[in-house]
């Protein structure tokens, strides 16, 4: 295609051999990608080199002849135009072959072949046309061209075809300016011995626009791909009995709900994006944590979640298995849910049967024995302080043979939320039996428990309550304090505990009372006052009946506890307290 001129001078040799080489580059870059097959493009460059070649073969044939070196052309022309055949089959094959789908090569070669060698034999040796030998030149390469040319265009029906467009035309353009000259028109500058150059150069270039279109192709299909995945999973989700929402990990929206997911949120169908996951968590705490999980393992099973409607209903508990998946080309969380409410319910319920006194709802002695237990291991660890106190209802059968034995129990639920209104979060209450109960006050000194304990003897002395027949009950109680100082033995503090509950008894009732570390050594667990009560079932205090004198209980006005140490004293002296000399009393 392009003309001897290539090879007048070594500048246009050099640049036009750079710029088969580019192509050859590209070609290689391209089979190996298996982008086009791999045979057709060779074959479509062989053919262009060989063109290339052949063009350099004309020049020294007609360098040889103008030096007088060659006298008979026709065997040099044969073999000039015969390279020329070559290559145009070569482009022919690589067309068919390659380019246009299923077209058979063999016809083709025959066909072309057999045309190109009969004239070849015809006009250089039987009837000699030195017009024809030229034209024959020019004509071998424009069937090639045009071959070329139909196979690019042939490809370029397809949703990417830049690359396939290019190279035809470009094919198209050099087949014109064959034409062309084949007509003995000269279209200015393309006649040059540049055209060569320029078609190589944009042929690579086109090469690799089919590279990139191929690219675009490949992307094409996985986003076709990728939106039949994700209808899939819509459907999935769609008719899921499970409640489903898919929520952007980036923003939190919810970009996706099923209706259970709609009727368990109470979301709005028509603004499901403008809710966010985080809308619905009752407890945020659990919110991070399922968070933190999610960001570890990507994936959690079975995970508990307290959540609420959007109108922020009573919370009600869910269990969720959530995935971090991509969807829509975001990174969302794919959550399924199960509400679980009645079953957590009913685990509450057990829960709270096992650890709560039903009367009073206060914690039961065992669990209070394992929590304080725990406390006091982390108590021991951080040096801190912590006291138990023992209270107990001072002449409390008196109230239930007074007012009748619901009316006790209204004083024993009293008795235990004024306890609780009282004490801070941290400190345990719990019902260690009958009237009795004990209180584990966390990080706290002797001096503090002795006021905390007073404030609360102080409290119950003025709470009034209504009998069932509509008399005003008010009662007192009775606390023994022991603290960490003495022992960090939870059965140690509580004998010890009672101990001093015992000195407050016997020292008037309505009053606080301390066990001292001092007096650990004089004290006796198999002799101490709950080791009596047990021995008895009841503490040896309550073994007698209170004096008719005692007015604790009486009416209205009874508001505090007999304040007249005699009368307790009389009735005490009765009790068979060891070491206390009747008489003292
Ligand atoms: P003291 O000041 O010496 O403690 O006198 P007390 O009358 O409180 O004596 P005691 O501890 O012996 O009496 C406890 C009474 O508490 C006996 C029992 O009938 C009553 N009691 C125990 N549990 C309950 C309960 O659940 N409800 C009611 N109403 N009474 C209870
Ligand atoms: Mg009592
Ligand atoms: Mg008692």
């Amino acid at each position: 295609m392009g003309s001897i001129e290539i090879f007048a001078n070594i500048s246009n040799l050099s640049i036009t051999l750079i710029s088969i080489f580019l192509l050859g580059i590209a070609v290689y870059v391209i089979t190996r990608r298996k982008i086009i097959g791999k045979k057709g493009l060779w074959l479509l460059y062989s053919g262009l080199l060989l063109e290339l070649l052949t063009t350099g073969v004309i020049y020294k044939i007609n360098e040889l002849y103008e030096q007088g070196v060659v006298t008979s052309l026709n065997i040099l022309i044969f073999l000039e135009l015969l390279l020329l055949l070559i290559s145009m089959l070569l482009m022919a094959v690589a067309a068919a072959q390659i380019l246009v789908n299923n077209v058979p090569e063999i016809p083709i070669v025959g066909t072309l072949g057999g045309i190109g060698l009969v004239s070849i034999f015809y006009f250089v040796f039987i009837y000699p046309d030195n017009n024809m030998v030229i034209n024959m030149q020019q004509i071998f390469v424009i069937t090639g061209f045009v071959c070329v040319t139909i196979s690019f265009w042939s490809q370029s029906h397809r949703k990417h075809k830049s690359g396939y467009m290019m190279a035809s035309i470009l094919s198209a353009l050099v087949t014109l300016i064959l034409i062309a000259r084949l007509t003995g028109h000269s279209i200015g500058l393309l006649n040059s011995w540049y055209v060569s150059a320029l078609y190589y150069n944009f042929l690579a270039v086109a090469l690799v626009l089919i590279y990139a279109d191929h690219l675009f192709r490949k992307l094409d299909n996985v986003t076709s791909e990728l939106d039949k995945y994700n209808h899939r999973l819509e459907e999935i989700i769609k008719s899921s009995p499970f409640p489903i929402i898919i929520s952007r990990l980036s923003d939190d929206k919810i970009i996706l709900a099923n209706n259970n997911a709609i009727k368990l949120f109470g979301i709005d169908p028509t603004e499901v994006e403008h809710y966010r996951l985080k809308d619905f968590f009752a407890d945020m705490e659990n919110r991070t944590l399922l968070n933190e999980r999610l960001e570890q393992e990507k994936e959690v099973q079975d995970f508990e979640i307290l959540v609420k409607s959007y109108s922020g209903e009573t919370p009600f508990w869910l269990l969720t298995s959530a995935t971090i998946i991509d969807y829509n080309y975001d990174v969302v969380l794919y959550a399924a849910f199960q509400d679980i409410t009645s079953r957590k319910n009913r685990e509450v319920l057990l829960k709270n049967q096992a650890t709560r006194d039903p009367l009073t709802s206060l914690y039961n002695r065992r669990y209070f024995e394992d929590e304080v237990n725990k406390r006091i291991v982390n108590a021991r660890l951080t040096n801190g302080n912590y006291c138990i106190l023992m209270t107990d209802v001072d002449l409390f059968k008196r109230v239930n043979d007074t007012y009748g034995h619901k009316t006790g129990d209204k004083v024993l639920i009293e008795l235990a939320s004024a306890c609780e209104r009282a004490l801070r979060d941290n400190d345990i209450v719990a019902r260690y039996g009958g009237e009795e109960f004990v209180i584990y006050l966390d990080d706290t000194t002797l001096e503090k428990a002795k006021k905390v304990a007073e404030r609360l003897r102080e409290t119950i002395a003025g709470l009034h309550i209504m009998s069932d027949d509509g008399r005003t009950v008010t009662f007192t109680i009775s606390i023994g304090i022991s603290s960490s100082k003495v022992s960090d033995n939870i059965d140690t503090l509580i004998k010890t505990a009672d101990e001093a509950l015992y000195k407050a008894k016997q020292n008037g009732r309505n009053r606080v009372e301390v066990f001292h570390p001092s007096e650990l050594k004089n004290f006796n667990p198999d002799n101490s006052a709950m080791h009596k009560s047990e021995a008895a079932n009841r503490h040896p205090v309550f073994d007698k009946e209170p004096a008719e004198e005692v007015s604790l209980l009486d009416g209205i006005e009874s508001n505090h506890i007999v304040d007249d140490k005699n009368s307790i004293g009389k009735k005490t002296a009765e009790f068979t307290v060891p070491g206390v000399d009747v008489e003292d009393l």
